[in-house]
């Protein structure tokens, strides 16, 4: 099968030109007709000649973007979205509301290998990675629903980081300026804590900001809700989010779910106080939605929430939304 088009950063698209015989200029025409305007006809791209398309075609096809199978609205405007990839590879994407802004949340992999127990997605177990296509293809039906976005995470199905080539290349496409020109600096890319790609966005010149999945403060616990925390232990990951920050000037986000009983006492916003509070950051607190179905706040997550200011810790609890259409944060189970 012949690769898609659509799947090439610039710079690669300018390297196969040259290969072709032709002008590199060109892959700006092509990307602006291909992701600004979706044209799909390979020998009829606006503003290139039909000389260029015909000796691209060969090697390469273009394909129009998948569409959703399924799409669900909740009472609260979230709309979510279910694609049916080939190869069954069902994976859904979400549009979030607020009160002045709309954000785009992506999958980056049908399932997930990381087994998260308390995730709906890591229950599904790793069917595939998503190509660069594939994750296109959610960008543009978030966009065209939403009529536009302001800002764009991956935070849906997968661990992005796992996926880091694809997901890469569609951020480079997603906010090349002959593109859909969408800023890098309203992308957020979050991870369980896969440390040799913290340490390569580290070094590269990407703009995206980094989340990190804590989990729980505590090592024993962490294993049990996480199973990656055997592999990317939570002290040498938050290592790799200081030296994140250093080297960019930058601050990280901590993503923290407060599952009731479990992680949510006053020994474990200490815990996590002492550990992230030299680190440029803020934690993102969220409370719990179990896979089935609406969870919410208890009253111990703003106890929470005070515990950790009180400590100086910078913090932010996210309204979970979409929770009537398994839409919120570790819901995500492409209609299981
Ligand atoms: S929380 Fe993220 S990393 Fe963990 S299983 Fe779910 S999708 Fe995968």
């Amino acid at each position: 099968m012949k690769p898609d088009l659509r799947g090439l950063t610039r710079a690669e698209l300018e390297q196969k030109l040259l290969a072709l015989g032709e002008k590199a200029a060109h892959a700006a025409a092509i990307f602006l007709a291909v992701h600004r305007r979706g044209e799909t006809d390979l020998a009829a791209l606006t503003g290139l000649p039909p000389r260029v398309g015909r000796a691209l075609a060969p090697a390469f096809s273009l394909a129009p973007l998948p569409l959703p199978e399924r799409r669900q609205s909740s009472s609260d405007g979230t709309k979510k979205f279910l694609f049916r990839f080939g190869g069954d590879a069902p994976a859904e994407c979400v549009v979030l509301p607020a009160k002045d802004r709309v954000v785009a949340c992506l999958s980056s992999q049908s399932g997930c290998a990381c087994g998260c127990t308390f995730c709906a997605t890591g229950g599904l177990g790793l069917k595939r990675s998503l190509t660069t296509q594939e994750i296109l293809a959610q960008f543009e039906t978030c966009l065209r629903e939403a009529g536009g976005l302001n800002s764009l995470v991956f935070m849906g199905m997968g661990e992005p980081f796992l996926n880091w080539d694809n997901v890469k290349r569609a951020i480079v496409i997603l906010s090349d300026s002959r593109g859909r020109h969408f800023p890098q600096s309203k992308m957020t890319v979050s991870t369980v804590g896969v440390i040799p790609v913290i340490e390569e966005l580290t070094a590269s010149d990407l703009r995206v900001r980094l989340a990190v999945s804590v989990v729980a403060a505590d090592e024993e616990q962490r294993a049990r809700l996480a199973p990656m925390e055997k592999v990317y232990p939570l002290r040498k990951v938050l290592a790799a989010a200081r030296e994140y920050c250093r080297a960019r000037k930058a601050h990280v986000m901590f993503e923290y779910i407060l599952f009731p009983g479990v992680n949510d006492r006053p020994s474990d916003s200490a815990l996590l106080a002492g550990l992230v509070r030299d680190i440029p950051c803020r934690v993102n607190l969220i409370p719990y939605n179990p896979p089935g179905g609406p969870g919410g706040e208890t009253p111990r997550v703003k106890e929470f929430q005070l515990e950790l200011i009180a400590a100086g810790v910078r913090t932010y609890l996210r309204p979970e939304k979409g929770a009537d259409i398994a839409a919120a944060c570790g819901q995500l189970a492409a209609g299981n």
